[in-house]
């Protein structure tokens, strides 16, 4: 499978995709968001962390902050926003290398000064007339087996 793609008509349906995703999710995944401001990036994360907590929790932005911590049930989550990141080295002083204890949700990847993991999946979001529509491409074989069951 080269890539996976859906059509997103509302932020609910942009939740059920990160709800099915969600049992997929395990310690040391990376998954990179991709697309434009407005594009729905955040809005998937907030889905797709408050599927893995199971809980009602706030699940603010990271744009300020550029990373956002939480417990997880099985692993912590990371959610990065590095759109205002000054310096691509800056990402090791946000715990850039302890993301591989959990879920690593990065919006903005490409400003880190550390290439990706090879081992990821790729989430690009892209506005359209009448929703959003979602890329999904695995690299890796054992995200490509994942996808398959989603
Ligand atoms: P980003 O993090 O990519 O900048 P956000 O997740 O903050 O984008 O989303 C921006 C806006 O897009 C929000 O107002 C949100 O409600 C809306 N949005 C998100 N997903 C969808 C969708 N599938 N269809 C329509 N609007 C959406
Ligand atoms: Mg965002």
């Amino acid at each position: 499978m080269d890539a996976l793609e859906f059509h997103l008509a509302d932020e609910a349906a942009t939740d059920r995709l990160a709800r099915r995703l969600a049992p997929h999710i395990r310690a040391g995944d990376v998954i990179a968001l991709h697309g434009g401001l407005g594009a729905g990036k955040t809005t998937f994360s907030r889905s797709l962390i408050s599927a893995i907590l199971g809980a009602r929790t706030e699940v603010p932005s990271p744009t300020y902050t550029l990373v956002q911590t939480y417990d997880g049930p099985d692993f912590p989550i990371f959610h990065f926003d590095l759109y205002r990141l000054e310096e691509p080295d800056d990402v090791m002083e946000l715990g850039w290398d302890e993301t591989m204890d959990g879920l690593a949700l990065i919006e903005w990847p490409a400003k880190a000064g550390d290439p990706l993991p090879a081992w990821r999946l790729d989430l690009t979001l892209e506005q359209t007339a009448d929703g959003r529509t979602a890329r999904l491409v695995p690299h890796g074989e054992d995200w490509q087996t994942r996808l398959h069951g989603i």
